[in-house]
C-alpha cells in the first residue's frame, strides 16, 4: 500500500498531524494514520479518572471516527520501520509513504525494576482504572508514590496525582489514616522549568503533609514484604505503591537506526526532521537537548506544537502554499492541586541559556482552564 503521508501513532502528535494534513491537503493526497489502539486517550485527565471524577468514555475517542474526515486509520501493530525506504510493516502488511511522521511516544517499562509491576500506576488507561479500583478498597496506611527514573512524560503529573489524592482522601474522611510519601528519582519537581516552579511544588506538598524525598533512585520492590529499596541504602515499606514507570523508546524505534546518543530519536529541534529526508519525528519519542544540559520535557504541549510545524512544512512542500514554520520551544502546563484549584506555568524552553518560565498563582480559574481545554480537545480533533 502507498500513501502520501504515513503518520505513526494516534496519540497527541500523530493524531494532530493527521488532522492538520487532511484539513489542508486536497483529496488526491492520502493520509494514513496507524496505531495499535483503537482509542485516543486524553492523558491529562487520567489523574481525574483515578479519583473518580472521570470515566473512560469521557476522556477517550475512537480513532476510527477520523475516517469520516478522509484520514485512513489502520489499527495494527507497527512491527518494523525502514526509514530509508519510508516503509513500515503493520501486522505483516507493507505501507510506504512519500513522507513518514513518527509519533510513537515513549513505551512504559515497569519490568525494568524488579517487583515494580506489582505496584499501581496511572500512566495509561488500563493502569489508571486498576488504581481507581484499588483506591476504593484502601482504608489507610502507608502510601508511597515514586518516579522510577528522572525522565518521564509530563513532569507535573505525579505531583498533581499526589495532591489530588490528598483531596480524595480528605473527601472520604480518611486522610488522617494515610501516611503519604513521595520518592522522586529526580533532584526536584519539574526542574527544567526552573527553581521557582520546583520550590512552589515542594511547598504545595509540604502544606499537604506529603513527605518529599528527591534523588531517591529505586532499585527493587519486594512485593511479599511490601518494601522498596533505593540505591542510597534507604528502605521504605508501603501498603499501597503508586509509580511512574521507566520510559523507553518503543522497540520498533530502537531497532530503526534513528536513535541518537541520548537514547531517543535525533531531530533538528526547529524542523523535527530526522537525518533521513522526508522522515520526521515528533513528541515523546524524540530527544531534544536544551542548552542548560537537560532535554526538552516530554509533554503533549510540545508534541502538539511540533505536529503543527511538521504538518505545515509538508503542506508547503506538496502544494507550495504557506510559509516555512519552525518549532520555537514554547509550552505551558496546568498543575491540579486539589479542591478544584490548579496552578499554571508558561514559558520558552528554547530560551538561552536556560528556559524562561512564568508561574501564575494557583486558583479556580486555572482548574476550569484545564476543564475547558479537555472539552475543546475532543471538539477540535474528533
Ligand atoms: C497521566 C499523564 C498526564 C499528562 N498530562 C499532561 C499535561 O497536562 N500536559 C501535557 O502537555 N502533557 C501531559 N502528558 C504527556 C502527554 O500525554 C504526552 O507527552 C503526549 O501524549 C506525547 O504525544 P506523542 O504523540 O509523542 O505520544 P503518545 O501520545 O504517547 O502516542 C503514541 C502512540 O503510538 C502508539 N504506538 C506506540 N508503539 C506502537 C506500535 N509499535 N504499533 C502501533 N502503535 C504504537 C501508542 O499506542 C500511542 O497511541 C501526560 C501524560 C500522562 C501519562
Amino acid at each position: 500500500m502507498e500513501s502520501t503521508v504515513v503518520v505513526l501513532g494516534g496519540g497527541v502528535g500523530g493524531m494532530i498531524t493527521a488532522n492538520l494534513l487532511r484539513k489542508n491537503l486536497p483529496e488526491p493526497y492520502t493520509i494514513t494514520l496507524i496505531d495499535r489502539e483503537e482509542h485516543h486517550v486524553f492523558a491529562p485527565s487520567l489523574p481525574w479518572l483515578v479519583t473518580g471524577e472521570r470515566q473512560a468514555g469521557n476522556i477517550s475517542r475512537s480513532l476510527n471516527s477520523l475516517k469520516q474526515k478522509g484520514i485512513e486509520f489502520i489499527q495494527g501493530e507497527i512491527e518494523h520501520v525502514d526509514a530509508q525506504r519510508r516503509t513500515v510493516i503493520v501486522d505483516g502488511r507493507s505501507i510506504t509513504g512519500d513522507y513518514l511522521v513518527l509519533s510513537l511516544g515513549a513505551a512504559l517499562v515497569p519490568e525494568e525494576i524488579p517487583g515494580l509491576a506489582a505496584g499501581y500506576s496511572f500512566y495509561d488507561l488500563a493502569q489508571a482504572e486498576r488504581l481507581r479500583q484499588k483506591l476504593a478498597e484502601f482504608q489507610g496506611g502507608s502510601l508511597v508514590l515514586l518516579t522510577a527514573s528522572p525522565l518521564y512524560k509530563c513532569p507535573a503529573a505525579p505531583y498533581e496525582m499526589a495532591m489530588l489524592l490528598d483531596s480524595y482522601f480528605q473527601k472520604r474522611g480518611i486522610r488522617s489514616r494515610v501516611r503519604m510519601s513521595f520518592y522522586a528519582a529526580e533532584p526536584a519537581p519539574m526542574a527544567v522549568a526552573g527553581v521557582n516552579v520546583s520550590e512552589s511544588v515542594v511547598q504545595f506538598l509540604r502544606q499537604r503533609e506529603i513527605s518529599y524525598y528527591p534523588q531517591h533512585q529505586i532499585i527493587r520492590v519486594n512485593p511479599d514484604k511490601k518494601t522498596i529499596d533505593f540505591t542510597n541504602g534507604v528502605q521504605e515499606s508501603y501498603d499501597l505503591l503508586i509509580h511512574v514507570p521507566t520510559h523507553k523508546p518503543p522497540k520498533v524505534i530502537q531497532e530503526s537506526g534513528l536513535i541518537g546518543e541520548n537514547g531517543w530519536v535525533t531531530v533538528n529541534q526547529y524542523s523535527l526532521e530526522t537525518a533521513i529526508p522526508k522522515v520526521y519525528a515528533i513528541g515523546d519519542v524524540t530527544g531534544i537537548p536544551l542548552e542548560m544540559g537537560k532535554p526538552l520535557p516530554k509533554a503533549g504541549v510540545f508534541a502538539h506544537g511540533q505536529a503543527k510545524v511538521v504538518a505545515n512544512n509538508i503542506i508547503l512542500q506538496l502544494t507550495g502554499k504557506g510559509r516555512r514554520a519552525e518549532f520555537d520551544g514554547h509550552g505551558e502546563c496546568f498543575i491540579e492541586i486539589g479542591k478544584h484549584k490548579a496552578g499554571f506555568a508558561r514559558g520558552n524552553f528554547y530560551a538561552s541559556p536556560r528556559p524562561v518560565v512564568k508561574v501564575y498563582p494557583p486558583g479556580i480559574r486555572w482548574h476550569f482552564g484545564k476543564v475547558f481545554f479537555e472539552k475543546n480537545w475532543f471538539r477540535t480533533w474528533f
